[in-house]
């Protein structure tokens, strides 16, 4: 006999909170920001064939759920405090969800985040999980504070994920180690919420990419009313993706997604406390262009000539 709906809960989705008033048992969860700050919420939904493949371990896809949405309380600047889980799942697969539980609260605790409550019912499968986080008022990083004259800098680095995928895709082929090493990238996804917290009074606007740098760069811009020029051989990547043609690591780099790095803005006086917050949150940091006021995206090479901008961003309705 499978177990129901509450003993599933129960079972795997049920801990004790301590910074939470009330967590998963009552009809709602409660908890409060400390004084003087805001909450900072944000959801994010996995659906099966689009957002993973069948094929991953149910832990990884535990971590990457709440890191996907780690990732927007990084960008946003804001510090974990709780989530909730909404699951659709096919069937109670008591395998799958120890491997998944296991994955998704071993993140949690990394960044003192709780699990208050959720919902649970049989479909599809998918998880949606919202995140709340508190930043002090008025300080929360945003797409709108990009300025003329701030240079332009990403987290880690970008591609391995695309890479993964066109591997699964069959388009690309690695060996074992550089397979099992962007395979990594793309399923355990590690969210910059330290760097996001380093960056507050530091950096005038942040994004994390998931859909693609060129992409999600464009939201801040338009958002800024500015543009930017990004030196495309400045991007950082892996060596196993500078291994590979030119021109593939292009697309991963400026279309990629599923990156969860973050790319933010910093006028040039504050280069030294960029590198200081790169430091103390131990993430390799890169300048990759400049903010400028002509609008738009200019992408040049180490030569400063010009790179035609054919790579699209990806949008669930338009591929
Ligand atoms: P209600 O019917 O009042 O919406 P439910 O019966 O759906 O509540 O859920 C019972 C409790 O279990 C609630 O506290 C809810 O937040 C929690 N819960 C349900 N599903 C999950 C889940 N997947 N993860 C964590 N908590 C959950
Ligand atoms: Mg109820």
């Amino acid at each position: 006999m499978p177990i129901g709906e509450f003993d599933l809960i129960a079972k795997f989705f049920t801990r004790s909170v301590t910074r939470a008033a009330l967590g998963v048992g009552d009809d709602c969860a409660l908890f409060a920001a400390a004084p003087g700050m805001q909450l900072a919420v944000s959801s994010d939904m996995l659906v099966e064939g689009r957002h993973f493949l069948p094929t991953v371990l149910p832990q990884r896809l535990g971590h990457k759920a709440l890191a996907v949405n780690l990732s927007d309380l990084a960008a946003c600047g804001a510090k974990p405090m709780a989530f909730t889980l909404a699951l659709a799942l096919p069937r109670v697969d008591e395998v799958f969800l120890g491997g998944f539980a296991r994955g998704l609260l071993a993140l949690a605790d990394v960044h003192g985040c709780e699990l208050v409550g959720g919902d649970t019912t049989q479909g599809p499968l998918n998880i949606c999980i919202t995140v709340f986080g508190e930043v002090p008022a008025g300080e929360a990083l945003l797409r709108s504070g990009a300025r003329v004259g701030d240079d332009l800098y990403v987290s880690g680095t970008l591609g391995d994920a695309r890479l993964a995928l066109e591997v699964f895709r069959g388009t690309v082929a690695l060996d074992g180690a550089g397979f099992d090493a962007v395979r990594v990238a793309m399923e355990q996804p590690q969210p910059r919420v330290a760097l996001g917290l380093a960056l507050r009074g530091v950096a005038s606007s942040a994004i994390d990419v998931s859909d693609g740098l060129l992409g999600d760069l464009a939201h801040v811009l338009r958002r800024s009313g500015v543009g930017a020029q990004v030196q495309v051989d400045a991007l950082p990547r892996s060596d196993v993706l500078r291994a590979l043609p030119e021109a593939l690591q292009r697309v991963c780099t400026l279309a990629g997604g599923d990156d969860y790095e973050l790319v933010f803005t910093a006028p040039p006086q504050h280069a030294a406390a960029v590198a200081a917050a790169a430091r103390a949150a131990q993430v390799r940091v890169t300048r990759i262009g400049g903010i400028g006021a002509a609008p738009g995206l200019v992408l040049v090479d180490h030569n400063g000539h010009p790179v035609a901008d054919t790579f699209g961003s990806f949008d669930h309705f338009k591929t």
